[in-house]
């Protein structure tokens, strides 16, 4: 297949945790994806943009390269390649929410654990070397590090290395093989990336189109619109309370002089506890609905 440069290409991941909740993305931003799990790219039916199913360590290449203008990948991922680059050939546009794990170093239930001193003259087992090496240097740690491609959780058993480095979602892999996290190297989730070998006008135009509607997809995950009635002495306290809250609307009631409607959207999560303080600064009729679409 010929590289079509009037469209955009982005980067997924083919399979693993990333792959199903970054087409879901895409969806949301209202691309129309018709492929298998067995693809190898998809054309979006209503956008001009094609997808790309990689592996997630090819994506930091592709879109360095300028081969793909876009990219979903984890961090954990693009921090590993970027620390075995000269360049930086990509920039991070947004963290996106989803993937969330942390890259840890764990240690046998059986050996006592000090601190990090623990680890000097020790055997690492990873696939991440140079996170991890970094990591070590950063706390003048001299311990030998052991690069594996996968299943890094047997190391220890198959006495490869006592300790490991790898990602922790849940802990349970971890738990399943007598290992307890000890040390946290990256903090890491999904983030959407892009080039930075310039783009001509049509593609930038494109690219703008998507990224201010996967803006909007962000927003509004948090985002809720909330309603309420309000007296005039207690206007000044209730806005106040209304969390990420930008020019509320503010109507008067029809019928009720000195009472007001306060419609605001707010953009960060609405809990239980803020409505009841809401509700004791003396607003009534509280309504919180979420929002389906948002343009910023
Ligand atoms: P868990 O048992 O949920 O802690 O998951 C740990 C296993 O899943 C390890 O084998 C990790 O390599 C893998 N893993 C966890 N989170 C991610 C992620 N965000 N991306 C890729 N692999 C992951």
């Amino acid at each position: 297949m010929l590289v079509d440069r009037s469209r955009l290409h982005i980067a997924l991941q083919r399979s693993g945790r990333l792959s199903d909740l970054s087409r879901d993305l895409l969806r949301e931003s209202g691309l129309r994806i018709e492929a298998g799990k067995n693809s190898l790219s998809a054309r979006a039916a209503n956008f001009p943009a094609d997808l790309m199913f990689v592996r997630d360590d090819d994506i930091p290449t592709f879109v360095s390269d300028g081969a793909c203008e876009l990219g979903i990948v984890g961090q954990n991922v693009l921090e590993e390649f970027a620390l075995g680059s000269n360049e930086r050939g990509f920039d991070v546009l947004a963290e996106l929410g989803f993937g969330q794990c942390s890259l840890r170093i764990a240690a046998p239930e059986r050996l006592p654990y000090e601190g990090v001193q623990s680890l000097s003259g020790q055997r690492i087992a990873t696939s991440y070397p140079r996170l991890l090496r970094r990591f070590l240097d950063e706390r003048k740690v001299d311990a030998e590090v052991v690069q594996m491609k996968g299943a890094v959780e047997l190391a220890p058993r198959l006495e490869i290395a006592p300790y490991i480095c790898d990602l922790v979602s849940t802990g349970a892999t971890l738990e399943a093989n007598g290992l307890r996290p000890v040390e946290t190297v990256l903090n890491s989730q999904a983030v959407l990336i892009r080039t930075r070998k310039p783009l001509d006008e049509e593609r930038e135009a494109i690219a703008g189109q998507l990224l201010s509607r996967i803006d909007g997809v962000l927003a509004t995950k948090e985002s809720k619109y909330i309603m309420l009635n309000a007296s005039e002495e207690a206007l000044e306290r209730i806005t106040s309370l209304l969390p990420g809250a930008e020019a509320p609307t503010i109507l008067p009631l029809h019928g009720r002089p000195g009472h007001f409607a306060v419609h605001a959207v707010c953009q960060e999560s609405v809990f239980w506890e803020t409505l009841q303080k809401l509700k004791g600064a003396g607003a009534s009729a509280i309504l919180v609905v979420p929002i389906e679409k948002m343009m910023l």
